[in-house]
């Protein structure tokens, strides 16, 4: 029949629609038979109603039973959401946090910001709409300096409570004081593990929830002698498996850092490149949390028929993202963490043995959708007998000076008799006092200065945060922000070429500062950067990581907010353009008035270094500018303490002798800086 044309139109039009409407009602009966298949869904009622009853309650369940995605859609069906109030759930972690509130998005069937929204460092992504909000923990303690009774919420959720990170047990001593100041606000704990009754009891004996979970049997397979490098020994084995087990199934590696993940995705990507067409095709999924959100969903994505995926994770994968179809598991056995020594006040990164209490629930990440195995690449008596039974809380092992900023600022300044969960030592409470005292953020009574009160909003370190205002007075604000932004933890910069070793290398030199180490090597990077007008193509020629440099620039914009908020920074022309001479030593001193504390001078041999204050020996990284000068420098900063065989000095930059004793005035002895 002959149809009019417009006529037709609209009926292909209406046809479009229909199909819209139908797929999107798949979409939303497939939502629906997925939340309806979580164990916690049959216990919805019955949790809602100790919420109502009780004012703080402990959930306790198996990792993938739907706590952190359920429970908030839970109680925003009950109405917690009413009357402009929010309901919040933390997470330790970066990665968890975008992509819970991702998928609850997606269940909701609404945008992320919309409302469903979530709030990390340097990123917030939420509006007027958002009724449900995900945040790391940290930031929720850093809401309590703007909002200190959490009036906008009515209430929140603690996730991963068992992973008892600083803030975390931070924010319980917190919510301690909280909850006697708002009857009406509900707290609600989420733990994976057992260790449920020390949360119990700390909060006067809350109630326990326990929903139970379902697990299917994992056979746990040991090395028969030690390893001596796991990350070869796991790409064996993940070959090992791909080949020999017949049956589908998805792989999760457990490794210790990016380095390492990156290391082993771009050698599996290799070796099957190799072997194409002779074995069957693997998905490759790195997970760690400076990983960009779109690569981030991809380890969601469904595995595609006849091929598998490999998932290669730091312990995020844990507990705090569930990935479905993993029926494999490797385990290094290794975690990489903070390290803290009251005595010398240093902190660095170390890679240690993981607790049992971690392999363990490695293991059972393979045990959600059958039976599965986990394969451990150390020995059953390392297990037995090396691995310390449960992980240490990080307020045990780490530096508490910002804590202890943040504290006061919120005006709990009898620090020693706060109710801490676990309590810090009194030595390292201390070693936080007399740094903050030695960076002005303190008087000699003690009390918060006006230089403390401005450090705390900075959502940085103490002493980088001292860098940012000494560099206002030093008329170098802008170079030292783009500094910071770069030593922010945004993941490894330096592109490095196995075709192209020797181009990769004499880019990377061109940026070399003779006279300022790495941090105004950084500066070079970050103007010459600025100078391409942010392009790709200047990153991928220079060998530098574009996303790196995307991420700094974006951290450098928050960072310069807060600078013209307090003052700092002056619309004006930039004052190096006034005074180009002594951009370097100003930028260089505004560095030392932060990083003082950490400093280290050549020993007579000429070969190390010995920290300035406790007389430690440390060295160079390799990957510093400064690694191998000649002559080598004599006084030095660094930013960061690294330990693998030795304590390396990770950005390191050059200082006079007159700057230590000018700005560590209150802090070194007169013999320390002879
Ligand atoms: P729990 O917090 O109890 O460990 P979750 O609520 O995180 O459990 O996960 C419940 C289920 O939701 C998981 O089994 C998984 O299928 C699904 N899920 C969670 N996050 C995502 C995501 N980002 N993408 C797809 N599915 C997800
Ligand atoms: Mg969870």
């Amino acid at each position: 029949p002959d149809i009019p044309e417009d006529e037709m139109k609209e009926l292909e039009n209406k046809i479009e629609l229909e199909e819209l409407i139908v797929q999107e009602e798949k979409r939303i009966s497939s939502i629906e038979e997925t939340k309806k298949s979580l164990p916690v869904f049959q216990f919805r009622d019955e949790l809602l109603r100790s919420v109502g009853k009780y004012q703080v309650l402990i959930v306790v369940g198996e990792t993938g039973s739907g706590k952190t995605t359920q429970l908030p859609q839970y109680l925003y069906e009950a109405g917690y959401g009413k009357h402009g109030k929010m309901i919040g759930c933390t997470q330790p972690r970066r990665v968890a946090a975008v992509s819970v509130a991702a998928r609850v998005a997606d269940e909701v069937g609404t945008r992320v910001g919309d409302k469903v929204g979530y709030s990390i460092r340097f990123d917030e992504k939420s509006s007027e709409n958002t009724v449900i909000k995900y945040m790391t923990d940290g930031m929720l303690v850093r809401e309590f300096l703007t909002d200190h009774d959490l009036a906008k919420y009515s209430v929140m959720i603690i996730d991963e409570a068992h992973e008892r990170t600083l803030q975390t047990d931070i924010l319980l001593g917190l919510f301690k004081n909280l909850l006697k100041k708002r009857p009406d606000f509900k707290l609600i704990i989420s733990s994976a593990t057992i260790n449920a009754k020390k949360f119990s009891d700390y909060f006067d004996s809350a109630p326990i929830f326990n929903v139970p979970g379902r697990r299917y049997p994992v056979e746990i397979f040991y090395t028969q002698q030690p390893e001596a490098n796991y990350l070869s020994a796991a790409i064996i084995t993940v070959f090992q498996i791909h080949m020999s087990q017949k049956s589908s199934g998805d792989i999760l590696v457990f490794l210790t850092g990016q380095d390492e993940i990156e290391t082993m995705a771009e050698n599996l990507a290799e070796t099957c490149k190799k072997l194409e067409g002779q074995i069957k095709e693997m998905v490759i999924c790195p997970i760690y949390a400076n990983l960009p959100p779109e690569q981030q969903k991809r380890i969601f994505e469904p595995t595609p028929k006849n091929a598998r995926k490999v998932v290669i994770s730091t312990n995020i994968a844990e507990t705090s993202l569930t990935i479905d179809g993993i029926v494999y598991v490797i385990d290094c056995g290794f975690v990489k963490e903070n390290v803290y020594n009251a005595t010398t006040g240093m902190e660095s990164l170390e890679v240690l043995p993981c607790s049992k209490a971690s392999a363990d629930q490695r293991a059972g990440r393979a045990g959600r959708v059958g039976p599965g195995k986990c394969f451990r690449l150390y020995t059953k008596w390392v297990y037995l007998n090396d691995l310390p039974r449960n992980p240490t809380p990080e307020i045990l092992r780490t530096d508490l000076t910002g804590v202890v900023l943040l504290m006061m600022t919120l005006g709990i300044t009898d620090l020693v008799h706060f109710d801490f969960m676990d309590k810090p030592s009194t030595k390292t409470l201390v070693k936080a006092l007399e740094l903050l005292y030695a960076l002005g953020a303190l008087n000699e009574r003690g009390e918060l200065t006006n230089v403390g009160i401005k450090m705390a909003m900075f959502p940085t370190k103490p002493m980088l945060s001292k860098s940012l205002l000494a560099s206002s007075e030093l008329k170098c604000c802008d170079e030292v922000l783009s500094i910071v932004s770069m030593l922010e933890d945004t993941g490894s910069l330096f592109v490095n070429s196995k075709e192209k070793k020797e181009m990769a290398k004499n880019a990377h030199a061109s940026f070399h500062s003779k006279i300022g180490g790495d941090h105004l090597t950084l500066l070079q990077i970050w103007d010459k950067f600025a100078e391409s007008g942010f392009s790709p193509q200047w990153c991928h020629d220079n060998f530098l990581q574009y996303k790196v440099l995307q991420k700094a620039r974006s951290v450098k914009k928050q960072l310069q907010r807060i600078c013209r908020r307090l003052g700092l920074l002056s619309d004006g022309p930039h004052e190096s353009e006034r005074e180009p001479n002594t951009t370097a030593l100003r930028v260089m001193k505004a560095i030392t008035a932060g990083y003082f504390s950490q400093s280290a001078r050549l020993s007579p041999r000429g070969d190390t270094y010995t920290t300035l204050s406790r007389k430690q020996p440390v060295l160079i990284h390799p990957s510093s500018t400064l690694h191998g000068a000649v002559p080598p420098v004599k006084l030095i900063v660094y930013h960061e303490l690294v330990m693998t065989t030795k304590e390396f000095m990770r950005h390191v930059m050059p200082v006079q002798g007159k700057w230590l004793a000018e700005y560590g005035r209150n802090y070194f002895d007169k013999k320390d800086l002879l």
